[in-house]
């Protein structure tokens, strides 16, 4: 996945408990970037997925 705050690309699946070492709350639903330590949400991502999907077709739209 890609890290929302630094644009750091990473595999999460090969991340011990998903980066969540020093956050304070172990076990956090979140994926921590290895580089920037920001926890991304996967919740977030498929919202965010969601959302381009949406815009994309009110481009289409736009431009029929
Ligand atoms: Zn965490
Ligand atoms: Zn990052």
């Amino acid at each position: 996945m890609k890290c929302r705050m630094c644009g750091f690309e990473f595999d999460e699946t090969k991340i011990e408990n998903r980066g969540c070492v020093s956050c304070g709350k172990h076990g956090c639903n979140s994926i921590h970037c290895p580089n920037c330590g920001f926890a991304n949400s996967p919740e977030l991502d498929q919202e965010f997925k969601f959302i381009e999907k949406l815009k994309n077709k009110i481009r289409k739209k736009a431009t029929n």
